[in-house]
């Protein structure tokens, strides 16, 4: 079973926040604990949708300003799509790759680097230094294939 006390615990929202120079508000709390919730993949929309009830009021604007603070902050990742809203990941570790169902929406990672081999042999013959990257694929998720043929 797994535990919040990680070997290598990083700092608490709190803690990079005031590092930071930033207030640890109870709105920006309350959206980080959000987001790091499950389904990890989410939209602002469906943040603002998780915290009407416990937090009424919280405008989309000051969410996607909090989840962008947060991205720059390390804690999140932003996943740009080509269709739609970008995504907000709490994996900030795995590989920044992922399939998107186009028929229900859902988001699922893929364990492969997003940069191969031949992208960063390409990149670099072109004199480009390739620092990240991201991977989105899409495509008919394996439930909904089952449904499209049944
Ligand atoms: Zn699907
Ligand atoms: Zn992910």
């Amino acid at each position: 079973m797994s535990t919040g006390l990680a070997p290598s615990a990083p700092l608490s929202v709190e803690d990079l926040l005031h590092e930071h120079g930033m207030r640890a508000t109870p709105q920006r709390l309350l959206i980080h604990r959000v987001v790091c919730d499950r389904p990890r993949h989410v939209t602002a929309e469906q943040v603002q949708r998780k915290v009407a009830d416990l937090m009424p009021g919280l405008s989309l604007p000051t969410i996607y300003a909090t989840l962008d603070l947060f991205v720059e902050l390390g804690l999140l990742r932003r996943i740009p799509t080509l269709s739609g809203p970008a995504l907000y990941d709490s994996d900030t570790e795995g590989p920044r790759s992922h399939m998107v169902c186009r028929a229900c929406s859902k988001i699922l990672d893929l364990p492969v680097s997003p940069v191969t081999d031949d992208a960063q042999r390409a990149a670099e013959a072109q004199g480009f230094q390739v620092e990240s990257g991201d991977l989105v694929i899409y495509g008919l998720c394996a439930q909904c294939r089952a449904g499209d043929t049944a």
